[in-house]
This record gives structure tokens, sequence and C-alpha cells, in this order.
């Protein structure tokens, strides 16, 4: 499911309130399970092992805090309709809201896609400024506490660990210390212990899937004149495998990221970065790089092996009082920038099943999860499977509906209605399955027609 399938968050549907939550983990899936869990629980506590201040951090907890972070559409509204006046809060820190369909110049496929007739609204900041803000709204509300520099070491649980009932941590004084919960949420990432536990407890474990993309991220911050609000995405297509974006962010700065898969990793000195850069088939981003001071010549890396999918839903057993979400469940190769989208759909089913009573919530949840992150790794998986090298279980029809895409991509190049209807798939509005609309398929025939006469 993409932000289409699913019923807008209504605070309304929660009719009861009570007892106590707890988030293990204060990034973006953690936060915004938070935020929907103070609707149904009196209390809500979100605990990180890193300090959470307030104001902008790379935290030790999110290294790929100083990369490019792309919002799209599901993040933005959910943010919208979780703490309303978001989009304001972030034009309020220098953060831009741009038209995509004007001001994002994206590159695939040997073109750009064509501007789309329609408004595509796309808010830009850095990675710990988006994450400040959601931060500093639930510092503001009564029933939320956040807590840093707690680090979680286990859950706790009655004696046949039939349910868990809060959590162990060593606190900020090094204290070993124990919080009790109705319902623990961990949305520790990729890294999550939760299926360590569950084999320490005698239960099954959720089977794991990799995808192998062996992928690495450089980026650095370059100076940007206030009035020039204009980002470039360069898609790599096979046999290509070096990429390259710029958003526009906060402090008057472009974020320029460049990544390259299957071994093919940007370097970190500066000269090497400018190569790597010149070696994209469009010139924006060397020029941006060229013509612009650089905020310092620090270049940070970031190594992505594989995306990450862990199968929770197809459990028979499962703790009460344990629900896992975001790079937790799953964690996606973060070109396609799908990552704080889909921790913000997570939290809308959240709230969906929350809507529906506690009874059976785990299995509710992971169900309702597994409906988004089924659609958003195959979409993935499938774009990643375009390349021989990637490693792992081809998902059945990936080569067909590649063959496809790559048809409504080169009709997007010219077309704006198929450009949109392109796009709007990536930004994890609508399913793929909306580009077999008649309406696509005719214009992306048409396109193919034309060049054969
Ligand atoms: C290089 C890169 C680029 C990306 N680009 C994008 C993008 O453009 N757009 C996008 O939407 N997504 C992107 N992502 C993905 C995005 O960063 C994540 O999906 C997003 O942060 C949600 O992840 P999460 O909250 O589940 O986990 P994380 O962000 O990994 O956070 C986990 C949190 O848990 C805390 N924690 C871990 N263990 C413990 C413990 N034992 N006790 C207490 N706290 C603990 C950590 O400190 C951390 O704060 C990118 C990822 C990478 C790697």
């Amino acid at each position: 499911m993409t932000l289409d399938d699913v019923a807008r968050y209504d605070a309304d549907r929660v009719t009861e309130r009570d007892g106590h939550a707890v988030v293990v983990g204060a990034s973006m899936a953690g936060l915004l399970a938070g935020r929907v869990l103070a609707d149904a629980f009196e209390s809500v506590t979100v605990l990180d092992r890193d300090p959470l201040p307030d104001e902008r951090v790379a935290r030790r907890g999110v290294p790929q805090a100083n990369h490019v972070h792309a919002l799209l559409e599901p993040g933005r509204v959910m943010l919208e309709d979780l703490f309303p006046g978001y989009g304001d809060d972030l034009l309020a820190e220098g953060g831009v809201i741009m038209d995509a369909s004007k001001k994002l110049d994206l590159y695939q496929q040997g073109d750009f896609l064509a501007e789309s007739p329609h408004e595509l609204p796309f808010y830009c900041a850095s990675r710990p400024l988006f994450e400040l803000l959601v931060r500093r709204r639930m510092r503001e509300r009564d029933d939320v506490t956040l807590r840093g520099e707690c680090h979680v070491t286990g859950y706790r649980s009655d004696g046949e660990a039939s349910t868990v009932t809060g959590v162990t941590l060593v606190d900020a004084a090094d204290e070993k210390d124990a919080l009790a919960a109705d319902l623990v949420v961990d949305a520790t990432g990729r890294t999550s212990r939760t299926p360590t536990w569950l084999e320490r407890n005698g239960y099954p474990t959720p089977e794991t899937e990799d995808v192998g993309v062996d992928l690495a991220y450089s980026t650095v911050a370059v100076e940007r004149p206030a009035d020039d609000d204009r980002g470039y995405l360069v898609v790599p297509s096979p046999p290509t495998t070096r990429g390259g974006t710029a958003v526009p962010v906060e402090d008057e700065r472009w974020i320029v990221t460049v990544f390259g898969r299957h071994g093919d990793h940007p370097p970190t000195d500066p000269e090497g970065f400018r190569e790597f850069a010149a070696s994209l088939p469009t010139a924006e981003i060397r020029e941006l790089l060229d013509e612009h001071e650089w905020d310092g010549e620090e270049i940070h890396q970031y190594p992505f092996p594989a995306s990450k999918r862990r199968y929770y839903e197809d459990l028979d057993r499962f703790p009460d009082g344990l629900l896992v979400t975001g790079d937790a469940v799953a964690s996606f190769n973060p070109i396609y920038g799908q990552g704080m989208s889909v921790a913000a759909l997570d939290a809308l089913q959240l709230h969906h099943a929350l809507a529906n009573g506690r009874s059976d919530l785990q299995s509710r949840f992971f169900d309702r999860v597994a409906d988004t992150v089924n659609v958003v790794w195959r979409m993935t998986v499938g774009a990643d499977f375009e390349y021989a090298e990637t490693e792992g279980e081809k998902p059945p029809g990936t080569d067909l509906l590649n063959r496809y895409l790559s048809w409504v991509v080169d009709a997007a190049h010219t077309d704006g209605h198929v450009s949109e209807a392109f796009t709007r798939v990536l930004r994890l509005e609508t399913t793929p399955i909306s580009l077999m609309r008649p309406s696509v398929v005719g214009r992306v025939a048409g396109a193919k027609v034309r060049e054969y006469v």
C-alpha cells in the first residue's frame, strides 16, 4: 500500500486511552510511532541511547544523517497531519518547500523527465532538521517523555515470556534501570536486537531477506544563493553504476551526495569527489561543486551493503506487548529515499490498528505494515535487479515489470502526464499498478510506436 490506499490519520478514531507505552529509538520511526501512541496511551516514553539535544545534530546512532534525505509524500503528509504547521516550522528554520514538478531536475535513462502538469510539493531540509522539528513537537506534549542517553539492553517479560512488560536499560549515569510498559515498540533500526531476544526466549525468529547492492554515499555541503532553490537527481541506469543528487536545505546550502553501486564507491577526498561528480551524465552537480564555496572539506561516507527485510507478519508465535517498526522491519536501498516515509506509513498503520482496539494488536499491525512494505520492497528490489550484480532473490515478474517501467521512463522524457504518473509512484503516493491505467498505457504505447515510425 502507498499513501493513496490508506485512510488518512484521524485522531477521533482512537477512543480509548490508558496505560504506558515505551518506544525504543528516537529517530524518525520511533518519534512518529510515539506520536501515534500518545492518542491511545496515557503516557509515552521514547528512549534513545544518544543525547537528544534541542539542536540539529547528526547523532551517533543515525550516522546516515549527514547525507541527503528526501522526504517523500507519505512522510510530508503524515508530518503535517500529526504536527499541524510542520511545514511552517521548516520554513522558519530556513528549510525549503519546492514544487518538485518545476524545481527538481530528475535525470533517468538518458534524459530529464518532463515537467508535470500539477504541483508536487516537496519539503527539503537536512535530516537533522527534519528530526529536530519532530523532537520539539514531541517535547511540547505533557503526555510524552523523551529520554536520551538510555541504552536499552533488553525486554522485561512475564514468567513464560508470553508478554513483554517493559525494558531494561543503562541510563545517563551508567546505572542499570528498568521501565514498565503496557506496550514496547522497537524502533532501533536495522541493527534491531528483537530477533536475538525472540530466539533466547524460545520464539521463532523472522525470516530475513537481504538484497545486496554494495552501495556507498559520499556527501558535502556547498553554499547556495538564497534565491536558488533548485534540486537535482541523477538516477543511475544500467550499465552505469553512478548517481548523485543536490538538495537545497537550511543555512543556504545544498547537500550534495554522490553514490556508486556494486563496489563503484565515491572517494572521500575533494579531488576524487569532484572527479566522480564530473563523471555523471549531466553537468549540474559538477557545476554546483565548481561554482560554489564548499562548507568545509570534510566528506562524509556511508556504505550500504544490502536492503534488509524481516518478515514478522509470517511468525506464528510472537509475545504480546511488543511491536517492531521502521528500519527494524525493512531497510531499503537509500537511493530511492523511502525510509522515513515508510516509517510514516508504519505509524499510520499503527494508528489504524490501535483504532480497532488492543486485542491481537501484533498480528493486525504486522499485517498492515506488510501491506505497505511489500509494495515498497518490490519497487526497490525490482529496480535493483536491473543490475545483474544485485545479490538476492529476484521477485517473480521483475524483468517484465522493469521492461514496462523503462518504456514509462522513455515516455516520461517528453510527456508531462506520464512523468507525473511515474513521479507519483516514486513519491510513494500511488502503487506501480497505477501505471497500468489505460490513460498511462495509451501514452506509453504511443511514445513507443512513435520511436519506430
Ligand atoms: C545513507 C542513507 C541515506 C538515506 N536517505 C534517505 C532518504 O533520502 N529519505 C528517506 O526517507 N530515508 C533515507 N534513509 C533511511 C532513513 O535514514 C531511515 O529509514 C529512517 O531514519 C528511519 O529509520 P528508523 O527510525 O527505523 O531507524 P534509525 O534511523 O536507524 O534509528 C534508530 C534509533 O534507535 C536508537 N537505538 C538503537 N539501539 C538502541 C538501544 N539499544 N537503546 C536505545 N536506543 C537505541 C539509535 O540511536 C537511533 O536513534 C537513508 C538511509 C541511509 C543509510
